[in-house]
């Protein structure tokens, strides 16, 4: 045991290496931002938690620098809903992809943390603390100053610039900020298993809407199956956690007998927000910020939607290329997509958990009915329901919604080629940094040298979207072209809407704004109007372009 106290000073101390933070600290790595990441604990949490997740939060994995093979996944084609008194009364269509990744695939989330962390050994500019608590902080205008304990008892102080509050439900850093969080806890207790079950042909997702057990059930990477059976007021944990309870319920699956129960656990749901997801210099992200009942696996994707945002922030902040107040942004952007979200999550639970056979009669029936109706039909089976990501107030220029390149919305993702013939996703190609991308025009040719001069101070990249074959025209007819050209090789960038218009978009793929080649002036006067109000907490600017 030792007392002596080690001082350490970064720009970013993240507190929680759960895989939110692990995912936060993979993008500040990327961007070379110096930062510490502490975590009270030594091994990875092993309870059964996240394994499902959407083709969103695998576009953010893709920015993280997740291979595609880097993650075991089964690919999941449909969600099926049943009752036993209305039958299969709803199915949602997850076949396909967007944006270049499957619309919704299961995981085992262990391995997800373990890639992570993995990730994090290769970036010189973060370290990871293991068996590291923070115990205390305070904050000044000017930086963070925490107080932190290993488990030999020793103490250490670290002075950041940004606190960022990783650190999963039960928050200390939302406590120590003073941060409300706000909602509920759902009164029903759900026993969550995994098996390694004998009927291997099972590829999807169900839900039993059954009043007497609700059951979800999901298909998952070798060989595991997940339920989540709601349990009774009147059933003790203890002994529904016992192998033969649970072998009890999983008999209407096969020979319940010989399957292999892997991990349990008994959770209360929760419903809660925090008031906002930053209070000075210090942010959260993650549990810490947000829960919701996972009835459309949410939870996890939602804290990767956080780190999309707020990691890039942080580092043009951090590199003085952005002032502090960009930061404001954060909160603003992300918590009413969070909170569209949980009521998502929980009308889904009223349908699952019915609580009596007429409320299940009335509730289901009401589902097929709307699903008669071809447009309401659509946003059930075609999932669009689910709210789409899209910023309704934040850093970006406001603009018509009729405006194919609408500021707030998150710029479309394929595979490209690029004038050397390699394949590549777009996103990457853009690079995460800011972009200049001309559909099937070039931007940079219409822009005055003090104009350039402007988006050089934030590092724009210039980049022009052709169609598919533009490559293989005589290269003497081509214009010359001072960006850089990708065909669109899959169709989903370029489209008779926004064919000859140009998008300013940030590192994480929104939209700031758009325009035609004669209004870039006037774009490139906006995108400095926006960033120099953000001192007035504003987010205000509104596009004249027609
Ligand atoms: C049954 C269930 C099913 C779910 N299913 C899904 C799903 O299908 N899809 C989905 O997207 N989400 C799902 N979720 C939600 C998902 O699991 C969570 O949102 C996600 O794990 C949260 O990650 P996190 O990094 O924010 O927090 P955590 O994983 O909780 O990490 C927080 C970390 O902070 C550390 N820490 C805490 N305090 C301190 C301190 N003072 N000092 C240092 N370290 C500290 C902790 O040890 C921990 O490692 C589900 C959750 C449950 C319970």
């Amino acid at each position: 045991m030792t007392d002596s106290i080690k001082s350490h000073r970064t720009d970013i101390l993240i507190v929680g290496l759960g895989p939110v933070g692990a995912a936060l600290a993979c993008i500040l790595g990327q961007y070379n931002i110096s930062t510490v990441v502490v975590e009270k604990d030594s091994d990875i949490f092993q309870q059964p938690r996240a394994i499902a997740l959407d083709n969103e939060a695998l576009r953010i994995l893709q920015m993280i620098g997740l291979e595609d093979n880097e993650l075991k996944k089964v690919i999941i084609p449909e969600v099926q809903m049943h009752c036993p008194y209305s039958g299969n009364f709803g199915r949602a269509n997850a076949f396909g992809s967007t944006d270049g990744h499957p619309n919704l695939i299961t995981f085992y989330q262990p391995d997800l943390e373990t890639t992570l962390r993995d990730k994090l050994k290769h970036f010189k500019s973060v370290k990871v603390m293991l068996n590291t608590t923070l115990e205390s902080f305070d904050q000044s205008d000017l930086h963070v100053s925490a107080s932190l304990t290993n488990s030999d008892s020793s103490s250490l102080h670290i002075t950041c610039k940004y606190l960022i509050g990783a650190d999963g439900a039960k928050s200390f850093v939302r406590k120590c900020a003073g941060l409300d969080f706000s909602g509920k806890t759902h009164k029903e207790r759900w026993l969550i298993v995994d098996a390694f079950a004998t009927n291997n042909n099972f590829r999807h997702v169900e839900f039993l809407c059954d009043p007497h057990r609700p059951v979800a059930h999901l298909a998952a990477p070798k060989g595991r199956q997940r339920w989540e059976f709601m349990l009774h007021p009147h059933e003790k944990e203890s002994e529904m956690m016992k192998d033969q309870s649970i072998s009890t319920l999983l008999r209407p699956w096969g020979d319940a007998d010989k399957f292999k129960i892997e991990r349990k656990a008994v959770y209360h749901f929760h419903s809660r927000v925090a008031d906002a997801f930053s209070s000075g210099r210090v942010f959260l992200v993650g549990d810490a910020a947000h829960v919701t009942p996972p009835f459309v696996g949410q939870g996890l994707v939602s804290g990767l939607r956080d780190v999309a945002n707020l990691g890039w922030k942080l580092a043009w902040v951090c590199s003085g290329k952005l002032p502090n107040q960009t930061l404001n942004s954060y909160s603003v952007e992300r918590q009413p997509h969070v909170k569209a979200m949980i009521s998502l999550a929980r009308l889904m639970g009223r349908i699952v958990m019915p609580k009596n056979k007429s409320s299940s009669i009335l509730i289901h029936g009401l589902v097929r009915i709307i699903r008669l109706i071809p447009v309401l039909k659509k946003q059930i089976d075609e999932l669009e329901i689910k709210p789409s990501n899209r910023i309704k107030n934040g850093l970006f220029v406001k603009s018509s919604k009729r405006n194919p390149l609408c500021g707030g919305h998150q710029i479309a993702q394929g595979y490209v080629k690029l004038q050397n013939g390699e394949i590549s996703l777009s996103d990457c190609v853009f690079d995460y940094k800011f972009s200049l991308i001309g559909f099937d025009i070039d931007p940079s040719i219409y822009l005055q040298e003090h104009e350039r001069k402007i988006l050089s101070t934030y590092d724009v990249n210039f980049y022009c979207i052709r169609p598919l074959g533009y490559q293989a025209l005589d290269c003497e007819q081509l214009p010359t072209n001072s960006g850089i050209d990708i065909e669109d090789i899959t169709g989903s960038l370029l489209n008779q809407h926004n064919r000859n218009r140009i998008a300013l978009i940030r590192p994480d793929g929104f939209i700031i704004d758009s325009t035609t080649s004669k209004g870039l002036g006037r774009l490139v006067e906006r995108f400095e109007t926006l960033l120099n109000t953000i001192n007035t907490y504003q987010w205000n600017v509104h596009s004249d372009d027609t």
